[in-house]
């Protein structure tokens, strides 16, 4: 390839998959219709590329810090976070908590489906079929391997997400953070620990 074209980023240059066609097709679509612009779909991505999961460890915070806000949480999800503005439309949000008898899990054994708005982009290892199908199989042991042991007197919940039904881990408060405020709290509430493959931990925040 010559240096021109790799200046231009050609060199990038893959065949598109099914799917990608789809997408490009669709878009193009809508754009020749005049029911987006480009320009509006650029902002949107950009935006989903930009989120973290800070909103979600806003929302945690929140529920360790408030029992009123913590049951109309685990009572409808979705509801709740429309408190912090946050707009999960055509999506059902289930909060499942985890308690010192059962520690819960998510992942989507179809393809990826992840709470985005609060979590922002998956993982690659939530999207592998590896994580997919072993976490179901095997989760003691999938969990094992990135680090958490899970007593054996506690109960293991995978959930699989679909479309239109996504889950968040209520993952427990650690005992030291009494008297910590909602921002400090929200330090330790990571991204892992909101799908459960981890549990918040004080040292985290130091
Ligand atoms: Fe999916």
């Amino acid at each position: 390839m010559s240096d021109a074209a790799e200046d231009k980023g050609l060199g990038d240059y893959r065949p598109l998959s099914y799917f990608q066609l789809m997408e490009v097709s669709l878009r193009e679509l809508l754009v020749e219709k005049g029911i987006v612009t480009d320009a509006q779909v650029q902002a949107t991505l950009e935006d989903m590329r930009a989120r973290g999961p800070e909103a979600g460890a806003r929302v945690v915070a929140r529920a360790w810090t408030d029992p009123g806000f913590k049951a109309r949480l685990l009572e409808n999800g979705t509801r709740a976070c429309e408190e912090f503005g946050l707009d999960v439309p055509a999506l059902r949000l289930v909060v499942v908590e985890n308690t010192p008898q059962v520690h819960n899990v998510i992942v989507c054994t179809l393809c990826s489906c992840y709470p985005r708005m609060l979590l922002g982009l998956p993982p690659d290892w939530y999207k592998s079929g590896n994580y997919r199908s072993r976490v179901v199989r095997e989760p003691r042991a999938v969990l094992a391997e990135f680090g958490l042991r899970v007593p054996d007197h506690v109960s293991l919940r995978v959930h699989d997400s679909t479309a239109d039904m996504r889950y968040l881990v209520l993952p427990m408060r650690p005992a030291q953070t009494a008297g910590w405020g909602e921002a400090q709290l929200a330090q330790i509430v990571t991204r892992d620990c909101m799908i459960g493959v981890a549990v918040p931990k004080v040292s985290d925040s130091l």
